[in-house]
């Protein structure tokens, strides 16, 4: 069976791996599709340290159970999945307060174990979801993103009435903007690129500039740029929350007392919780999605992928199945 792994910074390349057997509480899957996001790109222009080379790629994963290792009762063959990439450990002290981002043990897929760009991968059963019925696979791809927005949405403590302003119009941005406009948000975004902000706006999302600053009760950075940070800074209304997305590690400057005359509250949101998030997403039925999944490519084409992800508006994704298969 093939597999994309990354043989060295900026280059990928398909191999032969072997046949993986599920063990006990495992599922055997026939992989469909895999996304590509801003994680996998630092992993593959080598800012982001992995185990060893050559590293098999990819952590948003949907594909098609084949098979089991035991028992496994929420799941039968022939069902399409999607896999929450993140395995907390159910054990630690931050498990056991439910914020399991916080695991002080958790495994990340295609970062501390192998990523999952192969035609087939053993996953623990816990984290692979029933996918809603009646979204492709290109739509599904989006849904383990769309549940890092879902997660930022609850952290939010966002009320009716609110105006929400989102930073960056990465896949991520434009998941959650799509989320919020979902929910009834009045919904205003910024960014820089304007291929990208005219995806927003078919979303129904406006345009920030035509806003005085200070007016949003709630605003969500995923930039992850020390400019963004500021934007939010300035836009959020007194009172205001702006949670944090984007791994920005550039410092800023902040002034306390600024936040503390406009009673501010900072909130970082780190992906989601297991199986909360997760759990809403599969009840969400997004009908956004699919102008959001832009770009696909097919296996033999993964470099290609990878090579232009960072310049594709929207979310680029490989297929692992052959085009003529219907998706
Ligand atoms: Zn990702
Ligand atoms: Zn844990």
């Amino acid at each position: 069976m093939r597999a994309i792994v990354l043989n060295g910074p900026r280059s990928v390349s398909q191999v032969e791996v072997e046949f993986p057997t599920p063990g006990p509480g495992e599922v055997l899957l026939r992989m469909l599709g895999v996304g590509i996001c801003g994680s996998d790109l630092s992993v593959f222009y080598g800012h982001r340290q992995v185990p060893y080379y050559p590293w098999q790629m990819g952590h948003e994963g949907v594909g098609e159970v084949v098979g089991f290792g035991g028992d496994v009762s929420h799941l039968k063959i022939g069902d399409r999945v999607v896999l929450e990439p993140n395995y907390c450990c159910f054990s630690c002290s931050e498990c056991f307060k439910g914020n399991t981002s916080g695991c002080l043990n958790r495994v990340i897929v295609g970062m501390a174990v192998p990523g999952i760009l192969a035609d087939y991968v053993v996953v623990p059963a816990p984290f692979a979801w029933k996918a809603p019925k009646d979204l492709s696979v290109g739509e599904l791809i989006a849904l383990e993103p769309f549940t890092v927005g879902v997660a930022a949405l609850r952290r939010s403590n966002i009320q009716s009435g609110d105006r929400a302003l989102v930073v960056g119009m990465g896949s991520t941005g434009l998941l959650l903007a799509g989320l919020l406009i979902s929910r009834g948000f009045d919904t205003y975004f910024v960014e820089v690129s304007s291929e990208r902000a005219a995806l927003a706006a078919t979303l129904g999302a406006s345009s920030y500039s035509a806003l005085e600053p200070s007016s949003f009760e709630r605003v969500f950075e995923t930039s992850g740029s020390s400019g963004g940070f500021e934007i939010a800074l300035k836009s959020a209304a007194s009172g205001g929350t702006i949670v944090l997305i984007g791994l920005s590690s550039e410092p800023v400057e902040v002034v306390p007392a600024d936040l503390v005359r406009r009673r501010l509250s900072l909130v970082g949101s780190m992906i989601y919780d297991h199986p909360t998030d997760f759990a809403t997403t599969m009840a969400a039925q997004p009908n956004f999605l699919r102008s959001v999944v832009q770009a696909r490519f097919s296996f033999d084409k993964a470099q290609d992928a990878f090579e232009s992800a960072h310049a594709v508006p929207g979310k680029s994704w490989i297929s692992v199945v052959e085009e003529r298969e219907s998706l």
